[in-house]
């Protein structure tokens, strides 16, 4: 498995599929997630609206997988990560859930290639240098990473991709 990071919008990104840091509504919101809905296009919403009805609201930690719409992405998978309140085993227990959750569900769709944003980093206050130790350490730790070719850390702002940028080097020294 190939990780990859870069400095762009994850609706601009081609993947097999891009994941979205939803809330647990699954009906929108702010920041990746408005972008990602109002990109995409109508076709996400009523996809999450049939989830909802479905199965209900998303718990944190958990994904589900729709259509990309009008995104160059094949699927979005939508995780919702934890708000922060604070340091905890349970935040960040919950933030590695997102992640495994996704990639569990990216393998069952056969999915191969997979972009990340910084899940909880945004509207939620995760702080953005414990969040990349945890993406990337619970990336790295999958169980089942032989069967994804290419994740990628879309990073929206300097802090994050430099981070990222410095830990990914760190680790391939
Ligand atoms: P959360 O509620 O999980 O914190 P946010 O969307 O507020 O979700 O932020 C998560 C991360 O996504 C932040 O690092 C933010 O800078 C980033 N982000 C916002 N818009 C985009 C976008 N269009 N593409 C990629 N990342 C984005």
């Amino acid at each position: 498995m190939i990780i990859e990071v870069i400095k762009a919008d994850i609706t601009t990104i081609k993947a097999d599929a891009i994941v979205n840091a939803a809330n647990s509504s699954l009906l929108g919101g702010g920041g990746v997630d408005g972008a990602i809905h109002r990109k995409g296009g109508k076709a996400i919403l009523q996809a999450c609206v049939a989830i909802r009805n479905k199965q209900g609201k998303c718990k944190t930690g958990n994904a589900v997988i729709t259509t990309a719409g009008n995104l160059p992405a094949k699927y979005v998978i939508h995780t919702v990560g934890p708000v922060w309140n604070g340091e905890s085993k349970k935040n960040n227990a919950l933030l590695a859930d997102c992640y495994r959750n996704s990639l569990t569900l990216a393998i069952e769709n056969d999915v191969k290639v997979i972009a990340f944003p910084n899940i909880s980093t945004g509207i939620y206050h995760f702080p953005k240098d414990k969040a990349a130790d945890i993406a990337i350490t619970t990336i790295n730790n999958f169980a089942e990473k032989e069967k994804i070719e290419k994740v990628i850390f879309v990073c929206f702002d300097d802090e994050n991709y430099l981070l990222y940028e410095e830990k990914l080097n760190r680790i391939n020294q």
